[in-house]
């Protein structure tokens, strides 16, 4: 019979436990049969065997923030190399970001970003609907019609809903939906035409800021909103302190709001930037080392729920403009869980167990998706990961057609080595290119 796995010697994290432990795992049709510390093939079985070797397994990362960039722009990615980066980094489902050419604003289109992920299958491929019509900010889009294509939530990402009036009517009908509002939050007024952090650094290079109350007076108002409304709010890519200040707030007073950070956001600062490379240029920008300490402390206190990459690829041509010229964005997928893993599990600032729920169970549960466990009966999305393998960040290898990274060069240990979707094999390491450690 087809697609019938089994995994041996895994290390699998047991919650009820509270530790790791040894085990082998069946996969049949899709779905996890097995999970014990001793499996066979039976006689006459016809199944293939993967040796673990005691490498972690756990469920597949999900990414609730991802830009596929089709319809429209396939220069800079499409949903099958988006789908193979992501398979390669660990994921095994992904939600796209609505602002594409046309942007995700119709249930045919919805429809046919469902049928695009499927065709590729490399990972399960959910979206968001576009709040307003071609993400213009001026008319809702039919929230009932794009649910029932299958958006998982509406959002206008990318750029902010600049009327308070406009989320309010948009949380009112997702609230009756039973779906989250998913925001970027810009208040144009104040971000204007900036390209990175309203700082000293910024004065210094003389580049345009975008100061941190562009997000967060936006945040405040929509956590309000969410009040008010009885909505799910989702904050995009948190990167300012006060942000991450009104969303405990909200927790505090019973709102229901999530947030999520991008690995970027806990690692690096405005004070990376030089200006001569576009590669640091994204949005929400950069902040400063206070800002970053925020992020990583809403983290751990449970104020930030889940990372997010924000994986937004573009062409080379684009990155290698002016930085103000240059379009903002990173690509992430592939470098997520080695990048958090290095510089937050190996420094003793988080579990791995939960650094594996913040990639994986958390975004599963707040947006709804059936993924993120590891249990019989439950999907085959399943990442082994290598902690011990130490490698370089090297674009060239990327499956994304976006090289556009902060981190070229950096030298980082945990990589995923297979990843397994739908009960198939999406992804597997075979070339081995470790550096000397
Ligand atoms: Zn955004």
């Amino acid at each position: 019979m087809e697609n019938r796995l089994l995994l041996k010697n895994g290390r699998v994290w047991d919650n009820q436990l509270q530790q790791w432990v040894k085990r082998d795992v069946r996969i049949e049709g899709g779905r996890i049969q097995q999970v014990d510390a001793e499996l066979s093939v039976s006689p006459g079985e016809s199944v293939a065997v993967l040796d673990l070797n005691g490498n972690i397994l756990t469920p597949g990362f999900v990414d609730p923030h991802v830009h596929f960039r089709s319809p429209g722009l396939e220069y800079k990615e499409t949903i099958a190399t988006g789908s193979q980066s992501a398979a390669k980094g660990g994921y095994t489902a992904v939600v796209c970001m609505p602002n594409t050419k046309p942007a995700l604003d119709t249930a045919e289109l919805m429809e046919w970003i469902k049928e695009q992920g499927e065709q590729a299958g490399f990972c399960r491929v959910f979206a968001y609907g576009a709040i307003t019509a071609a993400q213009k900010g001026q008319e809702l889009t039919d929230f009932a019609s794009l649910k029932s294509a299958g958006a998982v939530g509406f959002t206008d990402d990318g750029v902010g809903i600049q009327s308070g009036g406009m989320m309010r009517e948009a949380m009112r009908r997702a609230a009756h939906l039973g779906l989250p509002i998913v925001t970027h939050s810009e208040d144009e007024t104040l971000s204007g035409s900036g390209c990175m952090n309203e700082s000293e650094v910024a004065r210094r290079l003389g580049l345009s800021g975008i100061p941190g109350v562009a997000e967060s007076s936006q945040v405040a108002r929509d956590v309000v909103l969410a009040a008010d409304t009885g909505a799910h709010l989702h904050i995009c890519h948190i990167s300012d302190r006060l942000s991450i200040e009104a969303v405990r707030f909200g927790k505090t007073i019973g709102v229901r709001v999530t947030a999520e950070v991008t690995p970027h956001h806990l690692l690096l600062t405005d004070e990376q930037i030089t200006g001569a490379d576009a590669n640091f240029k994204v949005n929400p920008p950069l902040r400063s080392a206070a800002d970053r300490k925020a992020c990583i402390q809403g983290l751990l206190d449970g104020t930030i729920d889940m990372i997010a990459t924000d994986h937004a690829p573009h062409s080379d041509e684009e990155k290698q403009r002016s930085f103000a010229a240059a379009p903002f964005g990173f690509v992430g997928l592939e470098l997520a869980f080695p990048l958090l893993y290095t510089h937050f599990v190996r420094t003793g600032q988080l579990s791995i167990e939960r650094l594996l729920d913040l990639l994986s169970a958390a975004p599963a549960a707040a947006f709804g998706l059936p993924v993120g466990e590891l249990r019989p009966g439950g999907l085959a999305d399943l990442t082994v990961l290598d902690l011990n393998r130490l490698k370089q960040v090297d674009p060239a290898e990327f499956l994304t057609l976006g090289k556009n990274t902060p981190f070229v060069g950096q030298e980082l240990y945990g990589w995923p080595i297979l990843t397994i979707m739908d009960g198939r094999v999406t992804w597997q390491e075979t070339a081995h290119k470790e550096v000397q450690g």
